[in-house]
């Protein structure tokens, strides 16, 4: 397939562009995570020039599996797999021709870059030589939009790219760029969007997840497992603490009325995720709160549930339509989970009218009076962790 050339993929980023002088600092990140996520696979030097990375010596045949991976990385526009040639006219025509030789397609264009401006033809030439050339050969027509085949060729530098084969990526920033978060997950099916929305950012997020066991099954806690190990694919390592809820339950439904129970849940466990922050100095705390999605959701109950942290509670779906994020749940593969069965330690509990309009002032008195911060102490101590990592065996290139 590669003939004379060397087989490579070419990435374009998405917003390291803007970030200035700190550029060489996000590229390093970004191509360490491109690495990380290619282990085991067969490649060369991983290197960042002129606002692209380039990953050398790949195996053409593996490029499903390369662009599989590549997608998990955050901050990627998108990826090709490349021929690496000198950049010559005459053997950017053979490459491209050998490179729709044993394809299908009706219509067909070429879209060049020129980067290096010494090369001495503009991309508009050759997009008409190499295209020319190309239907001289296969006899199929031109086609500028919604072509069946797309020639894509970029000169770098001494070297021309030319492929075909390309993906999209999420876009967005490296993950790790932006510091770590608490993600507050529960199996739903919000939560594990949220912490993809930060993953995007750039964000390294830690979890903690609340169960009710034994009184609700470990099914939550199960569940919130394998939504981990989806979300583990985009960091490559990643923590969850696991923390039981059930005996501050049972606390404030002793004591406090049933309308104000979902709101003093949230803030209990809005408190316990603060402590933890505070373990690992994270700065925020991520919720899947969505305005107006359920009863419990409304503004001024976030506000009575924001009154209980001393860090902020990033909310990054709260604009967002249901819609939408099912089918980001459904794109990034948490969704299967999330519709999955299970108890869910608040809704297990729910009463038939909750408040939706919480009072602040009612909501602090009626805590202050459940004594609750030795629970805290207690569930933490009781807490369990989980860490993933994701390990790819190593794939055997075959010639
Ligand atoms: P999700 O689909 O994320 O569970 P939801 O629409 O069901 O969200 P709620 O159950 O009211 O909404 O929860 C709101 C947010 O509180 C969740 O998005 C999540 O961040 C957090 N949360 C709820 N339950 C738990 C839990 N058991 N463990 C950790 N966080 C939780
Ligand atoms: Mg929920």
């Amino acid at each position: 397939m590669t003939g004379m050339g060397k087989s490579c993929i070419l990435i374009h980023y998405h917003e390291i562009a803007i970030k200035g002088g700190n550029r060489k600092w996000f590229e390093n990140i970004f191509a360490r995570n491109i690495k990380k996520q290619l282990q085991g696979l067969p490649h060369g030097k991983i290197s960042a020039n002129s606002a692209r990375v380039f990953v050398l010596d790949t195996a053409p045949h593996l490029w499903p599996e390369y662009a599989r991976r590549l997608k998990n990385v955050m901050g990627l526009m998108n990826a090709t797999l490349m021929t690496r040639i000198p950049a010559e006219l005459e053997e950017i025509k053979h490459t491209a021709a050998e490179l729709i030789e044993n394809r299908t397609f009706e219509t067909f264009r070429v879209s060049a870059r020129r980067q290096y401006k010494n090369f001495p033809l503009s991309s508009g030439t050759l997009n008409t030589e190499v295209g020319a050339h190309l239907q001289k050969l296969c006899g199929k027509p031109v086609r500028l939009k919604g072509a069946d085949l797309d020639v894509k060729i970029e000169v770098v530098k001494d070297y021309a790219y030319i492929g075909a084969d390309k993906i999209r990526g999420y876009g967005g920033l490296p993950v790790g760029v932006s510091e770590k978060a608490l993600v507050l997950l529960s199996s739903g099916i919000d939560s594990p969007v949220a912490a993809f929305e930060m993953l995007k950012r750039g964000v390294n997020p830690i979890y903690v997840h609340f169960h009710s066991a034994p009184v609700t099954s470990r099914q939550s806690i199960k569940n919130v497992q394998e939504i981990l190990g989806v979300l583990a694919e985009y960091q490559t390592r990643c923590k969850l603490h696991s923390v039981p809820l059930l005996e501050i339950q049972q606390q404030i439904m002793a004591t406090a009325p049933n309308k104000y129970w979902v709101i003093l849940f949230r803030r209990a466990m809005v408190r316990l995720a603060d402590m933890l922050a505070k373990e690992y100095t994270v700065p925020a705390l991520v919720t899947g709160e969505n305005v107006g999605q359920v009863a419990s959701q409304t503004l001024s109950n976030m506000r009575a549930v924001d009154d209980a942290a001393s860090i902020p509670i990033l909310r990054p779906l709260a604009g967002h339509n249901k819609e939408d994020i099912i089918n980001r749940a459904r794109e990034i593969g948490t969704y299967e989970i999330s519709v999955e069965p299970y108890q869910d330690c608040c809704s297990f509990f729910v009463p038939p009218h909750p408040e939706t309009k919480a009072n602040l002032d009612t909501v602090r008195e009626i805590e202050a009076e459940l004594k609750l911060e030795t629970l805290y102490g207690e569930a933490l101590k009781r807490a369990e962790t989980h860490v993933v990592n994701v390990f790819y065996p190593q794939v055997k290139e075959q010639i």
